[in-house]
């Protein structure tokens, strides 16, 4: 990977299946910078709950459970561990995602995890996408990228790509649209760091357009901004 003499931080965030992870992937990939999920992180810490028992969330959190994230060898994707052990797939249930935006509303969880987030964007060049990375997590992003689309494109988008991958149970898209709409609702009306686009991000709707058109978009927005990097500016 080029090394550059600060790291470039490219934040991509925006609403449930508005084709960030799939965007964010290619363009770090494109751009040899690492992917970082960071909602993967926050459903690891949902998955620790549920498995607990969902305990009561005061104790919950006074002992938070260690995340990390790690590279598969084979395929470079992003591997999410809890205590240590894979749990990629697993973070994927509905039973997670019904209750992911209740666990990621937490002072407590938010705090960690941002922490967790600010020290990779230290090393490396990254492209990170969620929900708050160019309002909190990287407020001086070197590109702040906000991407919408309509629900029922994102929601068949969200079960085309369920189908394809989950072993799990996939709803209707009614089902899905209803989730998308709820998560959404909580995510943005949330107290810590909601779901919001910083005043200086591009908004990009991606309604109509292709993966192919909208990490091309952003890569053409990066570039000079690279550029800039690699003279020491
Ligand atoms: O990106 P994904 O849909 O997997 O995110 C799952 C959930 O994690 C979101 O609905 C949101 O509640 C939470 N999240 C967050 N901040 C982020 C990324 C995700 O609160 N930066």
């Amino acid at each position: 990977m080029t090394t550059y003499k600060h790291s470039i931080i490219i934040a991509i965030d925006g609403p449930a299946g508005s084709g960030k992870s799939t965007t964010a992937r290619l363009v770090a990939e494109r751009l040899g910078f690492i992917y970082v999920d960071t909602g993967a992180m926050y459903r690891a810490v949902t998955l620790a709950w549920l498995r607990e028992g969902k305990p009561d969330i005061e104790v919950f959190l006074r002992n938070l459970p260690d995340i990390s994230l790690s590279r598969d060898p084979q395929t470079h994707r992003q591997m999410t561990l809890l205590e240590g052990v894979d749990v990629t797939d697993q973070i994927r249930t509905s039973e997670v995602t019904e209750q992911v935006s209740y666990i990621s509303s937490l002072k407590t969880v938010r705090e960690k995890m941002v922490s967790l987030q600010r020290n990779i964007g230290t090393d490396h060049n990254v492209v990170m996408d969620g929900r708050d990375i160019g309002t909190a997590v990287f407020p001086k992003a070197d590109l702040k990228v906000f991407m919408i689309a309509d629900i029922q494109k994102r929601a068949s988008r969200r079960l085309e790509e369920m189908k394809s991958k989950s072993k799990h149970h996939v709803p209707s898209l009614d089902e899905l649209i209803q989730q998308m709409k709820e998560r959404d609702t909580y995510d943005s009306s949330r107290e810590i760091d909601p779901l919001k686009m910083a005043d200086d991000a591009m908004l990009l709707d991606t309604s109509e357009l292709t993966i192919e058109d909208q990490a091309t978009i952003i890569i053409e927005k990066a570039k000079p901004i690279i550029i800039k990097h690699s003279h020491g500016a």
